[in-house]
């Protein structure tokens, strides 16, 4: 017994079907097939808009969830960073119930697989409920080389409470001292492994220049790295050697990422085999620094690209939809089915999910949603809304 579903458009994952064919689902919610309106036979199941599979968040710190309008807008991102870190601290019932809302939002939103940042074990309990599927990257930062032996255990530590898929990570090339990145890249080997990067001018003025706000920001704090020596070259192109083993390099936020890193990242990924992938997370890019990446030329440039939420605090919403729409507000010309394939197959095959998630293939059981309110003709998304089908 299949169930026959068919809408004026179905999203496969990789393109956007118009003539009518039918998405075929055994009673487990597995794809069986795509087929065309005349092999579906009977029973077929139309509905209004667009049949797309399940969203794939590939960057969020659900663990954050109760910052919710704690930060305020354009602060920078240094001093996003300083509220966080003044601001973290709560009691483990908030910390807890906002977890729980905040994954019933992402649930809501479409989404069925989120790759999730963490530093403490918050999360887990909520996890271990199994609504979505997470790729868990515990995260390492640590300025001080001092502290790199106790990070690092803490880190091995962490990875050990949570399910797979996991790895450790490093937070970014300006929390991360030389002594810890030796420490963690080993975990590297074959993983796959994402990081924050160029969300600031002030990462490339720290490495190139020795300048910028994260040095007065350290200073304040006490923070002294007596290792650090800037290198003269981009935050990316400094710490990259670190990364060369990994499987798959998932680069967050790219906010401030030129050209010339871009083209340098993709000759370094061909040359070390790692599977590189842009994280997008636009709102929080507003949000924090009023800036959104380069998106049009990244997709020139042939940067496989995903879409993220990063976390509530700050983002008003966990939505991939949503993220889609602030790309098009700035972004007009990209067409709707290459922004729908960045919040599915891609964000699957980033978060190793592909064999399961991101597109209707046979075997797989990516989800269901229904899109309505996109103009596909008029390459609209701004009235789109999305609902759960399976
Ligand atoms: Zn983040």
């Amino acid at each position: 017994m299949f169930k026959k579903l068919t809408a004026d458009y179905l999203f496969t994952g990789k393109e956007l079907l118009s003539n009518g064919e039918v998405l075929l689902l055994n009673d487990g919610g597995l794809v069986e097939a795509v087929v065309s309106a005349n092999e579906a036979g009977e029973g077929v199941e139309k509905i209004e808009g667009i049949i797309c599979p399940g969203f794939i968040n590939t960057h969020c710190h659900l663990e954050l969830s109760h910052l919710k309008n704690t930060i305020p807008q354009y602060t920078g991102l240094v001093g996003f960073v300083q509220q966080v870190m003044a601001q973290r601290a709560a009691d483990d019932a908030q910390i807890q119930q906002a977890i729980v809302l905040a994954e019933k939002e992402m649930l809501q939103e479409g989404i069925v697989a989120v790759g999730d940042i963490c530093n403490t074990a918050h999360t887990i309990p909520q996890k271990q409920q199994k609504k979505l599927h997470y790729y868990n990257f515990i995260e390492t930062t640590g300025w001080i080389p001092a502290m790199a032996e106790k990070r690092y255990e803490q880190a091995v530590h962490l990875l050990q409470s949570f399910a797979l898929p996991k790895s450790i990570v490093p937070h970014a090339p300006y929390s991360v001292s030389e002594v810890l990145w030796e420490k963690i890249a080993p975990h590297f080997a074959n993983a796959i492994v994402t990081m924050h990067n160029q969300e600031t001018p002030d990462e490339d003025a720290l490495f190139q220049k020795g300048e910028g706000l994260f040095l007065q920001f350290y200073q304040q704090l006490g923070i002294h790295n007596p290792d650090f020596v800037p290198s003269g070259k981009s935050s990316i192109q400094t710490v990259a050697h670190h990364l060369a083993g990994a499987a798959t390099l998932i680069a967050v936020h790219n906010t401030y990422t030129h050209a010339n890193d871009w083209e340098w990242l993709l000759h370094w990924a061909a040359s070390n085999k790692v599977q590189l992938y842009a994280a997008l997370c636009v709102n929080a890019n507003r949000y924090i620094e009023q800036q959104v990446p380069s998106v049009s030329a990244m997709l020139q440039m042939g940067i496989p690209i995903t879409i993220g939420t990063d976390s509530l605090a700050s983002n008003t919403r966990l939505s991939i939809l949503h993220e889609l729409q602030t790309i098009q507000t700035f972004f007009p010309d990209i067409p709707i089915a290459t922004l729908l394939q960045w919040a599915t197959l891609n964000g699957a095959k980033a978060l190793g999910m592909e064999a399961y998630l991101g597109s209707f293939e046979q075997g797989k059981q990516p989800g269901v949603l229904q899109l309505t309110g996109i103009n596909i003709p008029k390459n609209q998304l701004h009235h789109a809304q999305v609902k759960r089908l399976l």
